[in-house]
């Protein structure tokens, strides 16, 4: 990931003063959700891919819009399964009890 230090989308520079928005801009790493090599789609909220492709420097505005250009819904179910899928969180037991 080579940015020159400059957010991918408005091309801020790192640390200088964001002209739309009066403050000093900080680059964040984001994942751009960057389709697979096998040609299947990515997903931004696909946090595990840290392929160079899927990673830009964006600042924090850019990087706000960029992630709420997503529906909250499917990210958290989709983060969700990632999770189960990652066994990160257990799988849901049906059936299980107490008893003898
Ligand atoms: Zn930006």
């Amino acid at each position: 990931m080579n940015y020159n230090g400059r957010c991918a989308i408005c091309g801020v520079h790192d640390g200088a003063l964001h002209p739309e928005y009066q403050r000093q801009a900080k680059l964040q790493t984001s994942h751009r959700g960057a389709p697979k090599p096998d040609g299947a789609p990515g997903s931004k909220d696909d946090t595990m891919d840290v392929r160079a492709i899927n990673l830009w420097a964006l600042c924090q505005w850019c990087h706000a819009a960029y992630d709420r250009s997503h529906n909250k819904r499917q990210r958290s179910e989709g983060h969700r399964r990632r999770r189960i899928d990652a066994g990160e969180l257990p799988l849901p037991l049906h059936g299980e009890s107490d008893e003898e």
